[in-house]
């Protein structure tokens, strides 16, 4: 037991005695301890009553002076109320340190309730999204009202960043990602990429445009080279064999020339491929046509299926990208392999395989095939004759036409290189 408690047990038993005494003496017995008890309820009452004062006054200063329980009480709390004092301090310094951070970030940060509706932003976010103060338990998708944005964060889970242009500017890139927490609310983090977008666009414009300046001279130079070369037999045999090399050499730059073209038109074209409708069994045979010229015979290239099917967009994109795929089963497996290319059209989709049973790819590769001048095997670069793009280039046909390119391949046994259409792009 406390000994405050124990104190004014015996405070309370020698009041009784006391009591009982003293009304054993005067005669009055039950008057004098009825008074006496009641005199102790008054104390307590007073007691009470100034404790409640000071907490009134917001415990403010010492708790008032108390013997007993009282005093224990009054001490408690006032030990209480220190602890909350200090605890309430900790978090204010900790608030005011968390919002100098916030307030320091080049990102924009929000906190977004379960509605979507802003709860509260850092002052970047502020810049970026141009918010006023009024916009508080406003639904973010009534100040940044694009499309995507708004399918984006409607959202119960968030993947990749989105690019938007920031509202009310023409010019601003911004990249949003987003999490949830807590009672489905969101953190929404919004970064100005605009400088990097920029860089981006004039490294892809830089390639583009030297590379579409390279094709003129490299044309001069290859239509020299091949008239020199019809006069083979008045040129010393040294001069003959270097003007062959030449050759080749200026038609590989030219290949890569062009393969950077198309590399760049691609990624510069914001929208998808058009609507125009382009019949797939005269360009695969085309492209057979063309692969089994590039083989010289060494591969058995077969077509299968296609017949009255067209596909809505680009021809020349869509005849570029199949005739990569099929131009690499030739190139980059050995002479025999059977290249079989195939249409399958069913309910889903629409794909275009070209399957090979050649030197088969290992499959550590296959997540960065398509990545620029990636190859499998860097020693085998120029006697494939490939300008290491083709892959890269299939895989923007893809994403322009909605489709995918999937590839799959065991070494030793083959590959398959299938693009994927949806059904949408199909024409039956
Ligand atoms: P490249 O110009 O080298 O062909 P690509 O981007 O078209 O560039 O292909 C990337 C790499 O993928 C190639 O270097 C090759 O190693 C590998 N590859 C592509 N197609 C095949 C295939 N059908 N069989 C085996 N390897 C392939």
């Amino acid at each position: 037991m406390k000994r405050s408690l124990h104190t004014e047990i015996q405070r309370i038993v020698l009041l009784l005695l006391g009591l009982l005494l003293f009304g054993y003496f005067n005669g009055h017995l039950l008057i004098t301890l009825l008074l006496g008890c009641l005199g102790y309820i008054a104390w307590g009452f007073i007691k009470i009553q100034q404790i409640y004062r000071w907490l009134d006054n917001g415990a403010r200063g010492l708790p008032p002076e108390a013997s007993g329980v009282w005093g224990d009480m009054s001490d408690s709390l006032y030990r209480l109320h220190k602890r909350v004092l200090r605890s309430h301090h900790n978090l204010r310094s900790l608030t005011i340190r968390i919002q100098k951070i916030t307030d320091a970030l080049s990102d924009g940060i929000l906190i977004l309730d379960r509605n979507r509706a802003l709860e509260w932003w850092n002052p970047c976010a502020e810049h970026l999204l141009s918010l006023q103060s009024g916009d508080r338990y406003q639904p973010i998708v009534n100040l940044v009202r694009e499309p995507h944005f708004v399918e984006f964060i409607q959202q119960q889970e968030f993947g990749e960043a989105l690019e938007i242009r920031a509202p009310g500017s023409i010019t601003r890139i911004l990249a949003c990602s987003a999490a949830a927490f807590g009672d489905d609310e969101v953190v929404l983090v919004v970064r100005d990429i605009t400088r990097l977008r920029n860089l981006e666009e004039m490294r892809k414009e830089f390639v583009g445009n030297i590379s579409h300046e390279l094709r003129t001279p490299l044309t001069v130079i290859s239509g020299y080279l091949e008239n020199l070369t019809q006069m083979g037999d008045m040129l010393p045999e040294p001069v003959t064999r270097a003007m062959g090399q030449m050759g080749q050499q200026t038609k590989r730059m030219r290949s890569l020339a062009d393969d950077l073209v198309m590399l760049s038109k691609l990624e510069s074209l914001e929208q998808h491929a058009g609507k125009k409708v382009a019949p797939l069994e005269p360009m695969l045979e085309q492209i057979v046509t063309d692969a089994q010229a590039l083989s010289e015979g060494k591969h058995q290239i077969t077509l299968h299926g296609g017949k009255g099917l067209a596909l809505r967009g680009k021809r020349s994109q869509l005849h570029s990208a199949i005739s990569n795929l099929a131009f690499n089963a030739v190139r980059h497996n050995p002479d025999g392999c059977d290249i079989d290319i195939r249409v399958e059209n069913n309910d889903s989709a629409l794909h275009i395989d070209v399957r090979d049973n050649g030197i088969g790819i290992d499959p550590a590769h296959l997540p960065r095939l398509t990545e620029r001048f990636y190859r499998v095997d860097a020693s085998r670069t120029s006697s494939s004759g490939g300008t290491g793009l083709g892959l890269a280039i299939v895989k923007h046909v893809m994403l322009r036409h909605e489709g995918s390119l999937e590839i799959d391949s065991t070494l030793g046994k083959g590959s398959v290189f299938s693009c994927r259409f949806p059904k949408n792009r199909v024409v039956e």
